[in-house]
């Protein structure tokens, strides 16, 4: 069985690519069972040790344990979210579970924890430098953590959860991808009414790759609907969509998540209970850098209040454009962006596909990429000799801009295909360190922009570009020494920092004045325009806040429950968003029935973080702001130590040690264009 198997021969591509022409969906059953199997045994040597525990031997042993499993891990996690098939597919069902059940004896193994706690109480004697002394406490911490001080009932009892929710939250995102394939609205050449040129293209294309020559077709992905959405004139189509949209996960048959859901809350918060807390909720926060479930709250009413009195505002605004344009009756949820881009561009005189000309997909590359050259002193270089998974994906070599010595590899996967999930993200196939050796990283970014020639992208898109791009930065500049402090291995609500933060530079003028030119006359985008697209943001930033805002309360609300055994999770939303205020014609950014974040990512109680970075970035920003140059040296190189830092500090730290002082919220209220609270 392993002859032939790429997992168990060293990799021999240039930088130690994995050989992706080689690597067959077979080839990782049996990579898994070795790689557990390795991974144990090394594990099991460091706590069956002889010798008396050190940091050495135990902690940085650690460091280096089960490294065919990352290995082999890393690129199937990856190709499974890139470029999946239903081989793949199986392969997750089958060893989610097992892969949880290997972790638990990992963390649940006593004389493993035995060996840390007793370096952890003797760790101010240990000499330790400051990234030793935080990895020995979050090792102790992440022991802790899962349950290892639990008594021996308990601790079976955790690791039964852990490998039951494993299972749960694969099937729940399989669930949503499911959804998402089957629906598709099938147009033909008079349900087109309204739709700019570049919709109908993305439609088209979309129909031919099914196989649909002639027709259009319209899928759940953000790409795709939402842009209909905003544009369709014909009622009833988006509505139809709408509801598709807004239903996955909740459709009833094999791939409804409402039980799901129940089973997925009920075990997390028996999870916190043995723990000794009292919600689910309090046990994630405890480990962040917000640390209590109230002062996530507090930021979240902070702005609900006045992003909620904005989007009525809005609400009228739209509803008059609605009634002028022989509308009669109340403007409902699909309706909403239709009429809003009225507005826009009635109020700015402005409309994406005046602004997408000037959105050319590889210029926006090429001003992430130079940004990060101008700050950071890094550049790019595609490489075409290095065997890919998919020929949509490209690589770059990134190096040093001063010495053009080797800094990692950059992969970038733009255009949506069945294969792949929704969303934009940044992973690693390999992540850097700089402890036995030098490990350089293999860094990916994933986008689902609709495939067309040429690639042309609203702002919106731009922004998710630079954002992913942020956290590939955090990833490719780290210098942690150890693998579990590398790039983005930081808390999760300080994770978003990094790549929201940089946004702000496809935001400033320098960039757009350079980069946004028009695709086919190569003009610079004109300066009014530019004023009336930056102006015409603040419109509709109350139903923007609030369509996150709903959906991060509703993380910490569900996850908050006591008593969830019976969670009805329909009754819930609809209950909470009662009690909010949420005006119906919002709609969440995300129901609970299709919310990935919560039940099949890392995001449980933790979708708050990305308004809890944006404090950070709002903020942030405002220095470079501050200081009258978007490049200026000495802040640029301040925020360098941020992305090169990864886990190794503190992150409150790390900011004042950029900032000069803690962050205040004004920034990110401002930036939103949203008054404070009175
Ligand atoms: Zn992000």
């Amino acid at each position: 069985m392993s002859a032939g198997n790429p997992f168990f021969s060293p990799w021999t591509n240039a930088f130690g690519f994995p050989p992706f022409d080689l690597i067959k969906p077979e080839h990782f059953p049996p990579a898994l069972d070795r790689g557990m199997e390795e991974g144990l045994a090394d594990f099991d040597a460091i706590a069956g040790s002889a010798e008396a525990p050190t940091f050495a031997n135990t902690i940085e042993a650690m460091e280096q344990a089960g490294r065919l499993l990352d290995r082999v891990c890393s690129v199937f996690f990856n190709l499974n979210s890139s470029h999946t098939n239903e081989e793949l597919e199986a392969i997750a069902r089958d060893y989610s579970p097992k892969l949880a059940q290997y972790n638990a004896k990992i963390s649940l193994n006593p004389a493993l924890f035995a060996r840390v706690s007793e370096l952890y109480a003797k760790r101010c004697e240990l000499g330790l430098e400051t990234d030793q002394m935080r990895l020995l406490e979050r090792s102790y911490l992440g022991f802790v953590r899962s349950g290892a001080a639990l008594g021996e009932d308990a601790k079976l009892r955790m690791a039964a959860i852990s490998e039951r929710t494993a299972t749960l939250t694969t099937l729940f995102g399989q669930h949503v991808q499911a959804d998402e394939q089957t629906w598709q609205l099938v147009l033909e050449e008079g349900d087109l009414d309204g739709l700019p040129d570049y919709v109908r293209e993305a439609a088209a294309q979309a129909a031919s790759e099914r196989g649909l020559e002639g027709k259009y077709v319209i899928t759940l992905l953000r790409s795709s609907v939402e842009p209909f959405l905003t544009f369709s004139t014909n009622r009833d189509l988006r509505e139809k969509a709408y509801k598709a949209w807004t239903n996955r996960g909740a459709n009833g048959g094999d791939t409804d998540n409402h039980d799901l859901i129940r089973e997925i809350v009920a075990l997390r918060a028996e999870q916190a209970r043995l723990l000794g807390y009292a919600t689910y909720a309090d046990y994630k926060l405890d480990d962040t850098m917000a640390k209590t479930p109230s002062a996530v709250l507090d930021l979240l009413h902070q702005v609900w209040e006045p992003a909620r009195l904005q989007a009525l505002a809005e609400r009228d605004v739209i509803q008059s454009e609605a009634s002028a344009a022989g509308f009669s009756g109340a403007i409902a949820a699909w309706d909403w962006r239709l009429y809003a881009e009225r507005v826009r561009k009635a109020r700015f005189d402005l409309d994406d596909a005046e602004i997408k000309p000037y959105f050319l997909l590889e210029n926006m590359v090429r001003a992430m990429f130079d940004t990060a050259t101008r700050l950071f002193g890094v550049k790019f270089r595609e490489i075409s000799d290095l065997p890919l998974y998919h020929p949509d994906a490209k690589v770059y070599e990134v190096v040093d801009a001063a010495t053009s010595e080797h800094v990692g590899l950059f992969i970038q996967d733009n255009f949506a295909r069945s294969s792949k999930r929704s969303g934009a993200w940044m992973s690693a196939y390999r992540s850097s360190e700089f402890f036995a050796e030098a490990i350089t990283p293999i860094i990916v970014n994933n986008s689902n922009f609709a495939k067309s020639k040429p690639s042309l992208l609203t702002f919106n898109d731009s922004e998710t570009l630079f954002h992913e791009f942020g956290h590939a930065l955090h990833g490719l500049l780290s210098k942690a020494r150890y693998p579990s402090q590398s790039g983005t291995c930081v808390r999760r609500d300080f994770v978003e920092f990094p790549s929201q933060v940089y946004e702000h530079w496809l935001a400033a003028p320098e960039t757009l004045r350079t980069y946004a030119v028009h695709y086919e006359t190569g003009e610079s985008i004109p300066e009014e325009l530019l004023t009336r697209m930056l102006e015409a943001r603040k419109f509709g930033q109350g139903f923007n806040t609030l369509a996150y805002t709903s959906s991060a309360l509703l993380d910490m609300e569900i996850h908050s429950q006591t008593n969830p055994d019976n969670l009805d999770p329909e009754a819930f939303e609809r209950d909470a968003l009662e009690r909010l205020g949420m005006p119906a014609e919002v709609g969440m950014m995300h129901r609970l029935p299709h919310f990935k974040h919560l039940f099949s990512g890392g995001y449980a109680a933790g979708y708050y973080s990305y308004m809890w970075s944006e404090v950070l970035d709002a903020d942030g920003f405002d220095a470079f702001k501050e200081a009258g140059d978007v490049f200026d040296p000495e802040l640029s190189r301040r925020l360098k130590d941020i992305y090169e830092a990864g886990d190794t500090r503190d992150p409150m730290e790390l900011y004042v040690s950029f900032r000069g002082r803690e962050p205040k919220t004004e920034a990110l209220l401002r930036h939103r264009g949203l008054a404070a609270a009175e």
